[in-house]
This record gives structure tokens, C-alpha cells and sequence, in this order.
């Protein structure tokens, strides 16, 4: 028993240094949880301290270590998950239960009303968090990170509940620290305790890994996606789909004529017209320079080409003096895959071969694969402003 309540502390402090640590990369949540553990570590040394301080001295201590490593957990929470509570009605409960505390164990020198008041006041700093929260758990681990907070809330009343009806609550606070009671309370926080920290751990690192990825994958300009994010997509899904590459006319006139600056303005400009398109699970990237590539899985060419067609049309009515350029036209490429395709590049090797014809052709204008500048084109196919 001496052993295993030095061993909690212990844990629990490593994790709230992990928390600490990993607060670096992920300031908003991770700091929260790491205080959190900190705060529930120096809790748990309040009973094996020497018996030389007093022992409602180090119950008063615990009681409020206790009440703060849950706001704790709460806020780190809350700032997982990406929501917000005012903060004061929840500082006015840890408030009311450092002075609940002080009353019942210093005044009325009574452990059954601490105990309860404190189980009850520190589940309320979880429990208004965890109801905050719980219908936007996203994926496995979020989802067990709530479990294991109700686990926690749930734990700590029945616990009280059951000490209360069995009536074994301890006259003073030495005999509680020898109680079966004191006991459970040390078992089920260290088991529940440390599931809440690798859980809480796993969402931290999820969402630190997923910062990441969106920079790796994702053109800071447009905000489509690039050609890692493109190639991790489009393997995802089926190779079988339609792909429209489009890419800006005589772009290097809009640089040398409005500056840089503006000609970024015109390709940020350009993806969001593209990305106002609608389509099925589409994945818009941005290929290099001016140019875009549009994936669209399961789609035949007859279904694509009105879209190619559409988005050429918005370009053509939109108003390219509101950010101080004249006319930008561009030319599309469409193609779709075929059977023997090995993979997705095969298909925007096409649209490429197709995007060039319509460059020669003249610019400003939409060309399906294999079609070949000296065809007849029907009107719908070349929309030359
Ligand atoms: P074409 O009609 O044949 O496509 O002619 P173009 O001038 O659009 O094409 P070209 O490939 O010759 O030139 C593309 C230019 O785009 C060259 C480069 O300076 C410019 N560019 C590439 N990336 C960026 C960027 O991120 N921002 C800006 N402002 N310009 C860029
Ligand atoms: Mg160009
Ligand atoms: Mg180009």
C-alpha cells in the first residue's frame, strides 16, 4: 500500500512533465492537462507526507490540488475539442469547495461531509466540460476520452454513495488514510487516472500530427491541396474518375504588368472560384505555379466536362478589377480514366496532352483528350470569350 502510493504520485508527475513538453507543439490543450496531472500528484503526496504536518492541514491541501487538477482537465478538454465556457462559474465551484473543505475538516472536523462535498464539487469541475463536449467526440480516441472522463465523474459518486450507505466513512483523517476506502479512492484513480493520460496523450498527438499534415500537405496560397496531399487523396480513392487541369493564360504578363504580389492575388483568387464548383468528393490541388488539377473519382468524361466547362465560366463573369487586374482567362484539359490505367497519373497525363491542345488552339478555352485542333468542335466545347 506505502509503496503504491508513492508509485501514483510518481506517475502522474512524469505524465504532467510529458504534458508540459509536448505543450510546445500543441499550446492549446496540452498545457491544461499537464497542470492537470501536476495538480493530482501533488494531491496524491498529501497522505504519505510525514505525520509531522498535520493531517487536516494535508486533507485541506489534497482537497484543493484535487479541485484544481480537474478544473484542469476540464479546460484541457474543453480546449480539445474546440469549445469554449466562461470560466468564472467554474472558478466560483472550486471556490465554494476549498471553502466547503476548510469548513468540514478544520471547523466541523467531520471526514464524511469533506469526502462527499469534495467527490461531488470536483466531479462538477469535469462533469460541466465533459457535457460541453461529449457530442463532438470525432473518431476511436476521442470517443474513449470521453468514456473515460464519465468514467471518472460515475467513480467518484458511486464510490461515495456506496462509502456513505455502508457507513464506513472514517471519524478522523489518520484513519481514513488506513481505510479500505482510502484504498479504492488510491486503486481506481491510479488505473482510471493513467487510461486518462495515455488517452488524453493519444488526442494531443493526433491533432500535433495533424497540424502537420496539413501543412505538408496543403499550398499555404490557395489552401488546396499540394502534390503530396493530391498523390495521398487520389491513392485513397479509386483510380477510376475524371481529372480537369486548368491552368492560367499569359500568367507571366499578370506578374511582369500588376507585381508578384498581385499575381498571387489572381492564382488565390482563381482557387476559389475552382473550389465553388461543386462536385462529389473532388480534390482540387494546386500543381506547381498556375496550375490546378481537379480529381473527380467516379466520373465519367461526359459528367466532367460540364464541370470544366462551368468553372471556365465563372472565370470568364468574374470581376477581376475588385482586386486590381484586368481579364484573367484560362484553358482546361479534361480527360477520364480508362481500363488499363496503372494510376491516376496516367489520366492528368492526358488532361496535360489535352490542356496544351487547347493552349495552341488559342487559349481560353476547354479541350477533352484526343480531341485534335483540326476537328469540327461543337460550340459547347470551346467557350473562347
Ligand atoms: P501560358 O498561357 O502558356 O500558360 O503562359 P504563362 O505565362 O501562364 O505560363 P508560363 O509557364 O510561361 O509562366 C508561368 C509563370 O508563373 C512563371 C512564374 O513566374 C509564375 N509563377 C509561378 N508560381 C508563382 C507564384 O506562386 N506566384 C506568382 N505571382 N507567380 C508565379
Ligand atoms: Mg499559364
Ligand atoms: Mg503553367
Amino acid at each position: 500500500m506505502d509503496n503504491f502510493a508513492f508509485l501514483l504520485p510518481v506517475i502522474l508527475f512524469a505524465f504532467g512533465l510529458t504534458f508540459l513538453f509536448v505543450g510546445r507543439h500543441e499550446p492549446r490543450s496540452a498545457p491544461w492537462w499537464g497542470a492537470g496531472f501536476l495538480s493530482a500528484a501533488l494531491g496524491f503526496i498529501m497522505p504519505v507526507l510525514p505525520e509531522a504536518i498535520p493531517g487536516p492541514f494535508r486533507s485541506v491541501v489534497a482537497d484543493t490540488l484535487f479541485l484544481l487538477a480537474l478544473s484542469f482537465y476540464g479546460q484541457g478538454l474543453l480546449a480539445q475539442f474546440h469549445r469554449q465556457l466562461p470560466v468564472w462559474p467554474r472558478a466560483g465551484i472550486v471556490a465554494v469547495g476549498i471553502v466547503a473543505s476548510v469548513i468540514s475538516t478544520l471547523v466541523l472536523e467531520n471526514p464524511t461531509i469533506s469526502l462527499a462535498a469534495n467527490d461531488l464539487l470536483t466531479s462538477l469541475c469535469l462533469a460541466v466540460p465533459a457535457f460541453a463536449v461529449v457530442r463532438h467526440a470525432r473518431g476511436l480516441l476521442q470517443r474513449v476520452l470521453v468514456g473515460i472522463v464519465f468514467a471518472i465523474i460515475a467513480d467518484s459518486i458511486v464510490r461515495n454513495i456506496v462509502m456513505t450507505v455502508l457507513n464506513r466513512n472514517p471519524s478522523d483523517f489518520e484513519t481514513f488514510l488506513a481505510s479500505p476506502y482510502a484504498f479504492f479512492m488510491q486503486a481506481t484513480s491510479a488505473v482510471i487516472g493513467i487510461l486518462l493520460a495515455l488517452a488524453a496523450l493519444g488526442c494531443v498527438t493526433l491533432e500535433v500530427i495533424g497540424r502537420y499534415k496539413d501543412v505538408a500537405e496543403k499550398d499555404p496560397l490557395t489552401g488546396l491541396f499540394n502534390r503530396r496531399g493530391f498523390d495521398r487523396l487520389s491513392g485513397q480513392k479509386t483510380t477510376a474518375g475524371a481529372v480537369i487541369v486548368c491552368d492560367i493564360d499569359h500568367f507571366k504578363r499578370v506578374n511582369d504588368r500588376y507585381g508578384h504580389a498581385a499575381g498571387d492575388a489572381v492564382i488565390a483568387e482563381l482557387a476559389r472560384i475552382l473550389a465553388l464548383e461543386p462536385a462529389d468528393g473532388a480534390v482540387l490541388a494546386r500543381f506547381g505555379g498556375e496550375e490546378f488539377v481537379i480529381f473527380l473519382p467516379g466520373i465519367a468524361l461526359d459528367a466532367a466536362l460540364p464541370v470544366a466547362h462551368a468553372m471556365h465560366a465563372r472565370i470568364g463573369s468574374t470581376d477581376w478589377s475588385r482586386i486590381g487586374v484586368s481579364a484573367v482567362t484560362a484553358s482546361f484539359g479534361v480527360a477520364a480514366s480508362r481500363s488499363g490505367d496503372l494510376s491516376i497519373y496516367e489520366v492528368v497525363a492526358r488532361a496535360d496532352r489535352a490542356l496544351y491542345a487547347a493552349k495552341t488552339a488559342g487559349r481560353n478555352c476547354v479541350f477533352t483528350e484526343g480531341e485534335r485542333l483540326s476537328e469540327p468542335r461543337p460550340p459547347s466545347a470551346r467557350a473562347v470569350a
